[in-house]
């Protein structure tokens, strides 16, 4: 399981930061203590990493607050709130179904010693702000700027339909020239996105720290014109997350916090009969030797919840199988952060017993000699775009893995898959063989590729869809 952390720090003298990471979601969440009080910052639907933090230290929770309304995970913000006081503090503009209090531009929030000045900043959502802790001196210590400046980059404007794109995408370029000049140099800039998560658009930008003096000297919003930024940042946000439009609608109505799973233990013959999708989230080599048919393997060594979100409707009745209650529950937990629910059994085994199938396997050197005997099969690469253009197996079709569609029919011959580190290759491998497809999942870091002799196209201009290189050289040079 991509475990989650916290992490405690001092952001200033008597205030402490934690930071909740989420690598699943590629998200941090923040509490900041001071003086026995503490504010929670956009918090996740497993409320319980919170109300730990504050139990064990004997703080008091003076506020819970949201710098935006989430596209891309379920709030556990109010529910945070309930669970243990504080007040609910959004930004002004959605309509918030709970007594939660809509903030202002320039208002300073007081959470017993805490103080939080509110900056608007809106271009990730409309209405978004970014909440800047003082320290006692009133001086700007930290800044949580959720979805608007990330480290190394912008979040995405394209959340609020095709015709906001631009307005918003201009809109955030001011709020960080906005932050950038109104905040000291030495602020620490404390972003919810861009750990990974998919709402970080275009290319990571390299910084030396995270204070808002190194990102400054590394943005791209404080070397360009308005203009070239909007031509620049438009083009630069990857497809959407199809789960993300179901989560503002349930966002603003406060989330249930996440609970354990009180779903049956199944039989594994109970699980195929339930006919809901089956997600096996147990380690490749355990799915590779045998699994229920028609399962679909997220192995919960990666990011079960991210997959899901790209493969499934949010909704879809599921079965999980997992090799011990605890993965499963953790599955269960991430999968729930963004609103996948509806967990119908559980099935317990590190090796089912039932009617089960296995995949084929092979290493990158079976390709290759494949490849040299003129048998070449259809070579599928299911990594990003990027991915892509450093290099990739001559003749491969690209198909990134979160453009596939769980009942996407991919081949009508057999096909071989690969990736960067095999998780997305083995996933795109169960999407094929539940269509009844004849697939091999190659289970190798791609790194072994080039020198497994496998034949490799260097060349960055390569289409997108299927490589055009020459399969009958030997090996392609740069
Ligand atoms: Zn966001
Ligand atoms: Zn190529």
């Amino acid at each position: 399981m991509l475990d989650t952390t916290v992490t405690a720090t001092e952001l200033a003298p008597g205030i402490v930061l934690h930071t909740i990471e989420t690598p699943s979601i590629g998200n941090r969440s923040y509490l900041v203590e001071q003086e026995g009080w503490a504010v929670a910052i956009d918090v996740e639907r497993d409320v319980q990493r919170f109300a730990d933090i504050v139990e064990q230290r004997g703080l008091h929770l003076g506020a819970v607050a949201e710098t935006h309304l989430h596209n891309d995970y379920l709030s556990g913000g109010w529910a945070l709130a309930r669970r243990v006081g504080g007040e609910y503090l959004v930004p002004s503009g959605p309509a918030y179904s709970m007594p939660a209090r809509a903030t202002r531009d320039t208002e300073t929030v007081e959470a017993g010693p805490i103080r939080v000045l509110v900056l608007e900043t809106p271009g990730h959502t409309d209405a978004h702000q970014t909440l800047v802790v003082l320290d006692a001196r009133g001086e700007p210590v930290g800044a949580f700027t959720g979805g608007s400046w990330l480290i190394g980059g912008a979040g995405r404007t394209d959340l609020m339909g095709e015709q906001n794109i631009v307005p918003l995408t201009r809109a955030q370029y001011r709020s960080i020239r906005r932050l950038g000049g109104e905040l000291p140099d030495a602020t620490r800039v404390l972003p919810t996105h861009g750990f990974g998560s998919s709402c970080l658009a275009g290319p990571l930008e390299l910084s030396s720290g995270d204070t808002v003096g190194d990102q400054k000297a590394s943005s791209m919003v404080f070397r360009v014109s308005e203009e070239e930024y909007l031509e620049a940042f438009v083009r630069g946000s990857g497809p959407i997350p199809p789960y993300y439009p179901s989560m503002a609608p349930r966002n603003v109505h406060g989330p249930d916090a996440w609970a354990p799973p009180t779903a049956p233990a199944l039989s594994p013959t109970a699980a195929t009969a339930s006919g809901a999708t089956i997600i096996d989230v147990r380690p490749w080599g355990a799915f590779e030797r045998g699994h229920l048919p028609g399962s679909i393997a997220m192995p919960a060594t990666g990011a079960v919840a991210r997959w899901a979100g790209w493969q499934l409707p949010v909704g879809t009745p599921y079965v999980l199988v997992a090799d011990s209650e605890q993965v499963a529950e953790d599955a269960h937990r991430d999968l729930a952060r963004i609103g996948f629910d509806e967990v119908q059994g559980i099935v317990i085994a590190d090796e089912l017993d039932a009617e089960t199938v296995a995949v084929d396997s092979a290493p990158f050197s079976a390709l290759a000699q494949r490849q040299r005997a003129g048998t070449a099969p259809v070579v599928l690469d299911v990594r990003a775009d990027d991915e892509w253009r450093l290099g990739h197996v001559v003749g491969a079709v690209h198909r990134p893995a979160q453009t596939i569609e769980p009942d996407a029919q991919l081949a009508d011959e057999p096909v071989w898959v690969y990736c960067a580190s095999g998780y997305r290759a083995g996933l795109v491998g169960s999407l094929v063989a539940r269509e009844g497809g004849a697939v091999t999942v190659i289970a190798e870091a791609v790194d072994a590729a080039p020198g497994s002799g496998v034949d490799w196209c260097f060349a960055a201009d390569c289409p997108d869809d299927r490589c055009t290189a020459s399969a009958t050289e030997p090996t392609v040079s740069r």
